[in-house]
């Protein structure tokens, strides 16, 4: 009796173990399973192809290699990606294209994925950075759909350059700029500020500033280019981006608000794009009467952006109020043939300011335009925009900005430029968008 009762308490034991390994191994298989099909540098499993909307092959899983044209591989780079990408499609896409599931594996064969993206438009950005370190991305307000987006420096992953870890001309390379950094905004910031005295100041309408070309706050002074002129309403404040005019609007609304609609913005969270998690932007609410508090309401002191976020903010504005988070895929199909292999991404909304506000900021960013940048160079698309000229410090030029959107449902697109320690924001990221917005509406 008594060997009985231990042998059966040992078989217990065993049968405890394994009905624990078994449910250990399910958690970790439900949980990780899309990694490790997915681990970079497997040769277990069949990878499917993924194509540019039009059907541009951008890499093929099958044979491991990339675009046949040059210019398609450098532009497309940090979207596809190799194992130095941690924010590549490769990688967040793994389990879409070996097709794998949690019932059947990959048993069913691997799934080809189209992308949003169009290749020539990324060539057309990619050669108009002309070498210069920097973002240009161009994206559908409406439905999400990205089109363009480029990440400067990116290579040839054919024939990557050897000193890749020691150039200066490659600082930053493995990094998808457009997702994974934040920038001083500078003046493209002015927009949160506008939007804040728009719905927070009842008296805007009212508001003159006359610019001297200074402005002495609590001991600094917030200088702008030279004297802007004489008493400007926001319009014109806003067009010739005068800074004492924005320091004085934030010294008026105080740092708590200021955050507050760059919180609304949806400048300070992370979205999700096909897995991809942008970099939150930051803002410090400083001191009622600092200078700090001058210089945030301008886009400096301690700002942050993230380039997605911003391009999501501008289709916010045209949107009248609904910003889109923008997408990476467009369908999804097993490989070699057309049939669908699953549902298409949905689209993802968050509402940013009251559509009486946007409506404002369209009409004053459609204004910029008219009455600054230059209506000729954006031939006759209806282009509303804000630039901006971000001081980094340290003896650098600062960073070019250019972000806007066209206001025409014909040609429903959100664009950003960002061109680091390029200069001047408007001439010289806006004729890059300039560029990239004729080829995008292009019949
Ligand atoms: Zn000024």
């Amino acid at each position: 009796m008594k060997r009985l009762r231990r042998r059966t308490i040992i078989a217990l034991v065993l049968a405890g173990a394994l009905a624990a390994g078994v449910l250990f191994f399910c958690f970790q298989l439900i949980g990780k399973g899309n990694d490790w099909v997915g681990f970079f540098g497997t040769r277990y499993y069949d990878s499917g192809a993924i194509y540019d909307r039009n059907g541009v092959l951008l890499y093929d899983g099958q044979t491991k290699s990339y675009a046949e044209n040059q210019a398609t591989r450098v532009s497309t780079l940090h979207l596809v990606g190799d194992q130095n990408f941690g924010t590549s499609l490769r990688s967040v896409l793994a389990s879409r294209l070996t097709g794998y599931n949690l019932v059947t594996g990959t048993s069913l064969g691997s799934h080809d994925v189209t992308l949003t993206i169009d290749a020539a438009l990324n060539e057309t950005a990619y050669a108009a950075l002309n070498g210069r370190k920097g973002v240009v991305a161009v994206y559908d307000y409406t439905t999400g759909d990205l089109l363009c987006e480029v990440s400067s420096p990116s290579y040839d992953p054919n024939n990557p350059p050897s000193d890749i870890n020691e150039n200066p001309a490659y600082e930053g390379v493995y990094l998808n700029r457009f997702f994974s950094s934040t920038y001083p905004p500078g003046s493209v910031f002015k927009l949160v500020t506008t939007a804040a005295a728009i719905e927070q100041k009842k008296d805007l309408d009212q508001f003159r500033y006359t610019c001297t070309g200074s402005l002495e706050v609590d001991g600094d002074v917030i200088t702008c280019p030279y004297a802007h002129g004489e008493n400007m309403d926001i319009k014109q404040c806003l067009a010739t981006s005068c800074n004492g005019a924005y320091a004085t609007l934030a010294m008026e609304l105080g740092g708590k608000t200021l955050g507050e609609y760059m919180e609304q913005a949806g400048l300070l969270d992370s979205l999700a794009v096909c897995d991809i998690h942008t970099a939150k932007g930051s803002f410090v609410a400083q001191e009622d009467g600092s200078a700090f508090l001058g210089w945030s309401g301008v886009g400096q002191d301690k700002d942050l952006v993230n380039p997605c976020n911003m391009l999501a903010f501008m289709g916010g504005i045209a949107n009248d109020g609904v910003a889109v988070v923008p997408k990476l895929v467009e369908r999804e199909t097993i490989t070699g043939t057309s049939i669908p292999a699953a549902f298409p991404d949905g689209k993802d909304t968050y509402s940013i300011y009251g559509e009486e506000t946007c409506r404002q900021l369209k009409e004053m960013m459609r204004n910029n335009v008219a009455s600054q940048y230059g209506q000729a160079q954006f031939g006759d698309l209806a282009v509303c925009a804000k630039s901006g000229t971000a001081e980094v410090g340290g003896g650098q030029e600062p960073h070019a900005w250019f972000a806007g959107f066209i206001d025409d449902p014909e040609h429903p697109l959100a664009f950003l430029v960002l061109v680091e320690n390029g200069g001047g924001g408007a001439r010289v990221a806006g004729s890059i968008a300039a560029q990239v917005l004729a080829q995008a509406t292009a019949e």
